[in-house]
Protein backbone atom coordinates (compact mmCIF):
# COMPACT_ATOMS: atom_id res chain seq x y z
CA UNK A 1 0.00 0.00 0.00
CA UNK A 2 1.39 3.52 -0.94
CA UNK A 3 -0.31 6.16 1.04
CA UNK A 4 -0.73 9.51 -0.68
CA UNK A 5 -2.23 12.02 1.47
CA UNK A 6 -6.48 11.26 0.73
CA UNK A 7 -5.77 8.12 -1.82
CA UNK A 8 -4.25 4.79 -1.11
CA UNK A 9 -3.46 3.09 -4.28
CA UNK A 10 -2.58 -1.12 -3.99
CA UNK A 11 -1.23 -2.53 -6.81
CA UNK A 12 -2.82 -6.23 -7.55
CA UNK A 13 -0.46 -7.27 -10.19
CA UNK A 14 -1.37 -7.47 -13.77
CA UNK A 15 -1.96 -3.78 -14.70
CA UNK A 16 -4.64 -3.66 -12.11
CA UNK A 17 -4.26 -1.13 -9.58
CA UNK A 18 -7.15 -0.02 -7.30
CA UNK A 19 -7.10 3.47 -5.82
CA UNK A 20 -9.17 3.77 -2.01
CA UNK A 21 -10.44 7.11 -1.69
CA UNK A 22 -10.55 7.85 2.25
CA UNK A 23 -10.82 4.54 3.26
CA UNK A 24 -14.47 4.95 1.76
CA UNK A 25 -14.75 3.89 -1.49
CA UNK A 26 -12.78 2.09 -4.71
CA UNK A 27 -12.33 2.58 -7.96
CA UNK A 28 -10.15 -0.14 -10.32
CA UNK A 29 -6.88 1.25 -12.99
CA UNK A 30 -6.66 -1.42 -15.70
CA UNK A 31 -3.89 -1.19 -17.87
CA UNK A 32 -3.49 -2.32 -21.35
CA UNK A 33 -0.52 -2.08 -24.08
CA UNK A 34 -2.22 1.02 -25.63
CA UNK A 35 -4.65 2.11 -22.93
CA UNK A 36 -6.30 1.88 -19.65
CA UNK A 37 -10.00 1.57 -18.13
CA UNK A 38 -10.65 3.20 -14.40
CA UNK A 39 -13.75 1.72 -12.99
CA UNK A 40 -15.50 4.24 -10.77
CA UNK A 41 -14.31 7.54 -10.13
CA UNK A 42 -14.54 7.46 -6.82
CA UNK A 43 -16.85 10.36 -4.86
CA UNK A 44 -15.09 13.33 -5.93
CA UNK A 45 -13.58 14.82 -2.65
CA UNK A 46 -9.60 13.63 -3.61
CA UNK A 47 -8.14 14.51 -7.09
CA UNK A 48 -8.71 10.57 -8.64
CA UNK A 49 -7.73 12.53 -11.92
CA UNK A 50 -4.25 13.41 -10.73
CA UNK A 51 -3.27 10.24 -8.99
CA UNK A 52 -4.55 8.67 -12.57
CA UNK A 53 -1.67 10.52 -13.73
CA UNK A 54 1.24 9.22 -11.57
CA UNK A 55 0.27 5.41 -12.47
CA UNK A 56 -0.05 5.75 -16.07
CA UNK A 57 0.41 8.45 -19.06
CA UNK A 58 -2.04 6.25 -21.57
CA UNK A 59 -5.30 7.85 -22.22
CA UNK A 60 -8.09 6.38 -20.30
CA UNK A 61 -11.58 5.53 -20.75
CA UNK A 62 -13.73 5.89 -17.25
CA UNK A 63 -16.47 3.21 -16.65
CA UNK A 64 -18.99 3.71 -13.89
CA UNK A 65 -20.32 0.92 -12.58
CA UNK A 66 -23.71 3.17 -11.20
CA UNK A 67 -24.56 6.27 -10.74
CA UNK A 68 -24.72 6.55 -6.62
CA UNK A 69 -22.89 9.80 -5.81
CA UNK A 70 -19.38 7.90 -4.18
CA UNK A 71 -18.91 5.80 -7.31
CA UNK A 72 -19.32 8.77 -9.83
CA UNK A 73 -18.67 12.18 -8.30
CA UNK A 74 -15.55 11.92 -9.00
CA UNK A 75 -16.38 12.01 -12.73
CA UNK A 76 -15.75 15.54 -12.39
CA UNK A 77 -12.02 15.13 -12.62
CA UNK A 78 -12.35 13.68 -16.18
CA UNK A 79 -13.69 15.04 -19.52
CA UNK A 80 -15.75 12.03 -20.52
CA UNK A 81 -17.32 8.95 -18.57
CA UNK A 82 -19.28 5.49 -19.17
CA UNK A 83 -22.75 4.92 -17.72
CA UNK A 84 -25.32 3.03 -18.33
CA UNK A 85 -28.37 5.01 -19.45
CA UNK A 86 -30.45 3.49 -16.76
CA UNK A 87 -28.61 5.11 -14.36
CA UNK A 88 -28.37 8.89 -16.65
CA UNK A 89 -31.02 10.79 -14.36
CA UNK A 90 -29.55 10.29 -11.05
CA UNK A 91 -25.76 10.63 -12.55
CA UNK A 92 -26.16 14.23 -13.28
CA UNK A 93 -27.60 14.63 -10.22
CA UNK A 94 -25.06 13.09 -8.14
CA UNK A 95 -22.11 14.67 -10.20
CA UNK A 96 -23.10 17.86 -8.32
CA UNK A 97 -20.72 19.62 -5.83
CA UNK A 98 -23.15 19.22 -2.66
CA UNK A 99 -22.53 15.82 -2.88
CA UNK A 100 -18.85 16.24 -2.56
CA UNK A 101 -19.50 18.58 0.49
CA UNK A 102 -21.76 15.90 2.02
CA UNK A 103 -19.19 13.38 1.31
CA UNK A 104 -16.38 15.85 2.97
CA UNK A 105 -18.58 16.34 5.86
CA UNK A 106 -19.42 12.83 6.40
CA UNK A 107 -15.07 11.77 6.40
CA UNK A 108 -14.20 15.19 8.21
CA UNK A 109 -12.83 13.21 10.98
CA UNK A 110 -10.77 11.53 9.10
CA UNK A 111 -8.53 14.85 8.77
CA UNK A 112 -5.60 14.06 10.48
CA UNK A 113 -4.89 10.75 8.32
CA UNK A 114 -5.86 12.48 5.34
CA UNK A 115 -4.34 15.97 5.11
CA UNK A 116 -7.60 16.79 2.55
CA UNK A 117 -7.08 19.43 0.26
CA UNK A 118 -11.38 20.61 1.32
CA UNK A 119 -11.63 23.43 -1.28
CA UNK A 120 -10.70 21.07 -4.35
CA UNK A 121 -14.18 18.98 -4.19
CA UNK A 122 -15.84 22.61 -5.08
CA UNK A 123 -13.92 23.31 -7.61
CA UNK A 124 -14.82 21.25 -10.27
CA UNK A 125 -18.49 22.04 -10.73
CA UNK A 126 -18.85 21.23 -14.67
CA UNK A 127 -20.54 17.77 -15.33
CA UNK A 128 -18.37 15.76 -18.37
CA UNK A 129 -19.29 14.44 -21.26
CA UNK A 130 -21.45 10.75 -20.40
CA UNK A 131 -21.52 8.41 -22.57
CA UNK A 132 -24.36 5.62 -22.95
CA UNK A 133 -22.68 2.26 -21.49
CA UNK A 134 -24.61 -0.66 -23.69
CA UNK A 135 -24.79 -4.34 -22.17
CA UNK A 136 -21.78 -6.33 -23.83
CA UNK A 137 -20.24 -3.38 -24.54
CA UNK A 138 -16.77 -4.13 -24.68
CA UNK A 139 -13.39 -1.89 -24.30
CA UNK A 140 -10.07 -2.82 -26.18
CA UNK A 141 -6.91 -1.52 -23.96
CA UNK A 142 -4.55 -3.77 -26.28
CA UNK A 143 -3.94 -7.09 -24.99
CA UNK A 144 -6.78 -6.92 -23.00
CA UNK A 145 -10.54 -5.91 -23.12
CA UNK A 146 -13.09 -4.89 -20.53
CA UNK A 147 -16.71 -6.44 -21.47
CA UNK A 148 -19.57 -4.69 -20.14
CA UNK A 149 -22.05 -6.93 -18.23
CA UNK A 150 -25.49 -5.35 -17.22
CA UNK A 151 -26.59 -6.18 -13.68
CA UNK A 152 -29.95 -4.15 -12.40
CA UNK A 153 -29.96 -4.44 -8.34
CA UNK A 154 -28.63 -1.99 -6.71
CA UNK A 155 -29.61 0.76 -9.15
CA UNK A 156 -31.72 -0.45 -12.30
CA UNK A 157 -28.48 0.84 -14.16
CA UNK A 158 -25.61 -1.43 -12.25
CA UNK A 159 -23.32 -2.82 -14.50
CA UNK A 160 -20.18 -5.48 -14.07
CA UNK A 161 -17.09 -5.00 -16.28
CA UNK A 162 -14.95 -8.10 -16.71
CA UNK A 163 -11.16 -7.92 -17.77
CA UNK A 164 -10.43 -10.34 -20.36
CA UNK A 165 -6.80 -10.70 -19.21
CA UNK A 166 -7.61 -11.74 -15.61
CA UNK A 167 -11.11 -12.61 -15.79
CA UNK A 168 -11.41 -10.65 -12.91
CA UNK A 169 -14.81 -9.13 -12.34
CA UNK A 170 -15.30 -5.44 -10.88
CA UNK A 171 -19.00 -5.22 -9.45
CA UNK A 172 -19.33 -1.76 -7.42
CA UNK A 173 -22.20 -2.00 -5.37
CA UNK A 174 -24.40 -4.57 -7.13
CA UNK A 175 -22.50 -7.53 -5.37
CA UNK A 176 -20.88 -6.74 -2.21
CA UNK A 177 -20.71 -8.18 1.41
CA UNK A 178 -23.16 -5.69 1.89
CA UNK A 179 -26.09 -6.37 -0.28
CA UNK A 180 -28.19 -2.76 -0.16
CA UNK A 181 -31.15 -2.86 -2.41
CA UNK A 182 -33.42 -0.04 -0.76
CA UNK A 183 -32.03 2.91 -2.13
CA UNK A 184 -34.19 4.67 -4.25
CA UNK A 185 -34.63 2.88 -7.93
CA UNK A 186 -33.23 -0.38 -6.69
CA UNK A 187 -35.19 -3.49 -7.92
CA UNK A 188 -36.90 -6.07 -6.25
CA UNK A 189 -34.68 -9.04 -4.39
CA UNK A 190 -35.59 -11.11 -7.00
CA UNK A 191 -34.55 -9.05 -10.20
CA UNK A 192 -31.38 -8.98 -7.94
CA UNK A 193 -30.98 -12.38 -8.05
CA UNK A 194 -30.92 -12.73 -11.75
CA UNK A 195 -27.59 -10.05 -11.63
CA UNK A 196 -26.21 -11.86 -8.95
CA UNK A 197 -25.89 -15.50 -10.54
CA UNK A 198 -24.75 -13.91 -13.79
CA UNK A 199 -21.93 -11.82 -11.58
CA UNK A 200 -20.78 -15.50 -10.63
CA UNK A 201 -21.13 -16.82 -13.45
CA UNK A 202 -18.65 -14.06 -15.57
CA UNK A 203 -16.35 -14.35 -12.66
CA UNK A 204 -15.83 -18.02 -12.42
CA UNK A 205 -12.75 -18.64 -10.21
CA UNK A 206 -11.14 -15.22 -11.10
CA UNK A 207 -11.03 -13.11 -8.24
CA UNK A 208 -14.41 -10.67 -7.52
CA UNK A 209 -13.39 -6.76 -6.74
CA UNK A 210 -16.22 -4.64 -4.96
CA UNK A 211 -16.50 -0.54 -4.05
CA UNK A 212 -16.07 -0.77 -0.32
CA UNK A 213 -13.83 -2.00 2.09
CA UNK A 214 -10.56 -3.51 0.92
CA UNK A 215 -12.51 -4.50 -2.40
CA UNK A 216 -11.76 -8.60 -2.06
CA UNK A 217 -15.60 -10.60 -1.80
CA UNK A 218 -15.23 -14.17 -1.79
CA UNK A 219 -17.46 -16.39 -4.36
CA UNK A 220 -18.54 -17.98 -1.07
CA UNK A 221 -19.73 -14.74 0.31
CA UNK A 222 -21.71 -13.98 -3.04
CA UNK A 223 -23.09 -17.59 -3.04
CA UNK A 224 -24.52 -16.69 0.24
CA UNK A 225 -26.09 -13.85 -0.08
CA UNK A 226 -27.78 -15.18 -3.02
CA UNK A 227 -29.35 -17.67 -0.46
CA UNK A 228 -30.17 -14.82 1.86
CA UNK A 229 -32.12 -13.27 -0.95
CA UNK A 230 -33.96 -16.48 -2.05
CA UNK A 231 -34.95 -16.72 1.68
CA UNK A 232 -36.34 -12.92 1.07
CA UNK A 233 -38.39 -13.95 -1.86
CA UNK A 234 -39.98 -17.50 -0.47
CA UNK A 235 -41.45 -15.10 2.78
CA UNK A 236 -42.84 -12.95 -0.02
CA UNK A 237 -43.91 -9.51 -0.62
CA UNK A 238 -45.10 -7.60 2.32
CA UNK A 239 -47.55 -3.99 1.96
CA UNK A 240 -45.03 -1.73 3.73
CA UNK A 241 -41.89 0.07 2.58
CA UNK A 242 -40.25 -1.26 5.84
CA UNK A 243 -36.59 -2.18 5.34
CA UNK A 244 -35.33 -5.83 6.19
CA UNK A 245 -32.08 -7.11 6.69
CA UNK A 246 -30.91 -10.40 6.37
CA UNK A 247 -27.63 -11.81 7.93
CA UNK A 248 -25.27 -14.15 7.04
CA UNK A 249 -23.93 -16.39 10.45
CA UNK A 250 -20.70 -13.84 10.92
CA UNK A 251 -22.77 -10.55 10.14
CA UNK A 252 -21.57 -10.62 6.51
CA UNK A 253 -22.83 -10.88 3.63
CA UNK A 254 -25.92 -9.29 4.41
CA UNK A 255 -28.90 -7.99 1.85
CA UNK A 256 -30.84 -4.89 2.84
CA UNK A 257 -33.71 -4.72 1.05
CA UNK A 258 -37.81 -2.85 0.74
CA UNK A 259 -40.21 -5.40 2.59
CA UNK A 260 -42.77 -4.64 -0.39
CA UNK A 261 -39.74 -5.13 -2.88
CA UNK A 262 -38.92 -8.97 -2.41
CA UNK A 263 -40.74 -9.84 -5.80
ZN1 LIG B 1 -24.09 2.44 -4.66
ZN1 LIG C 1 -20.96 2.69 -3.00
Amino acid sequence: MRRRTDIETEDLGNGITRINEYDFVNCYLIEGENSAALIDAGAGMADVGAVVKTITDKPVTVLITHAHADHIGGAVWFPEVWLHPADLRRGKAYMKPTWRAYFLWCHRYKKKTHKVPYAAAFQKDYSPVIRELADGQAFDLGGRTIETVLTPGHSPGSVIFRDSLTGATFTGDNVNLMVTLQFPGGTTVKEWIVGAEKTLETAGEAPIWGGHGDGRIPRTAVERAIALANEAVAEGNEKNSKVKTKRGENRYPMVVYRADKAL
